[in-house]
């Protein structure tokens, strides 16, 4: 298939997810496995340092030229000495109501019953690239080896087989990073949320993302 043709056929899926019932959304987003996994983000701890990408690159042998995370930096804010930075973590959300799930034809981007986690099925894939059109935060990619489509699983194909945490969480120098069940109050990141102001990027948007983050406060970077 040629590269206008993929591109001409990606722009149709997300024709086709506007015009989805609810229903064929809502359904494949049920949490039916009891742990439903998410990921806290403090951006008044993260110093932006990258340790999370770097680790994350080595432990799910992530190729050169592409990247399931990445960390944005501000523009500097304050007067020189004192210039702070705000860092934002891009990667997948995790989304409770995942559109990449609702359009994939070949059932290749799938929900994962036992922990909630979007993950993407290489041996099912086509990498028609519909998923990639359809994320609103543009964290999909096609795999430059595999030619199927990749993206974060929260570790779950290497780090939690091995019952240890996500490569970024257990890197990350400041403890910015916090990751459990989210269905679970007495885990810990739901204890932070609930005691904490926290925000989810796009939630207008409806996907239920799982992906949380403290908010950064000008000035006032927690140390
Ligand atoms: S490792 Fe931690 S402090 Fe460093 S950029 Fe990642 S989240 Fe921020
Ligand atoms: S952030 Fe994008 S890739 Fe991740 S679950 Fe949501 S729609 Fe899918
Ligand atoms: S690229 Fe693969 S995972 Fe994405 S919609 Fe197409 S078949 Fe599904």
């Amino acid at each position: 298939m040629s590269y206008s043709r993929r591109r001409f056929l990606a722009g149709a899926g997300v024709l086709a997810l506007a015009g989805l019932p609810a229903c064929a959304v809502l359904a494949r987003s049920e949490n039916i496995g009891g742990v439903r996994y998410g990921m806290v983000h403090d951006e008044t701890r993260c110093i932006g340092c990258t340790a999370c990408v770097d680790a994350c690159r080595e432990a799910n042998l992530v190729a050169e030229g592409v990247s399931r995370l990445s960390i944005i930096r501000s523009e500097p804010v304050g007067d020189f000495p004192d210039v702070k930075y705000r860092f934002f973590r891009h990667s997948c959300q995790h989304c409770d109501r995942a559109p990449c799930v609702a359009v994939c034809p070949t059932g290749a981007s799938f929900r994962d019953a036992a922990t909630g986690i979007i993950d993407v099925n290489p041996d099912l894939c086509v990498g028609c690239q519909y998923c990639i059109v359809a994320c609103p935060w543009r964290v999909r990619f096609i795999h430059p080896v595999s030619r199927t489509a990749d993206k974060c699983d929260f570790c779950r194909k290497t780090r939690l087989k091995e019952g240890r945490q996500p490569a970024c969480v257990e890197v990350c120098p400041t403890r910015a990073l916090t990751f459990g069940n989210l269905d679970d109050p007495q885990s810990e990141v739901s204890k932070l949320i609930a005691g904490q102001t926290t925000y989810r990027y796009k939630l207008a948007l409806g996907t239920l993302p799982k992906l949380y983050r403290v908010p950064f406060r000008y000035g006032e970077v927690k140390q």
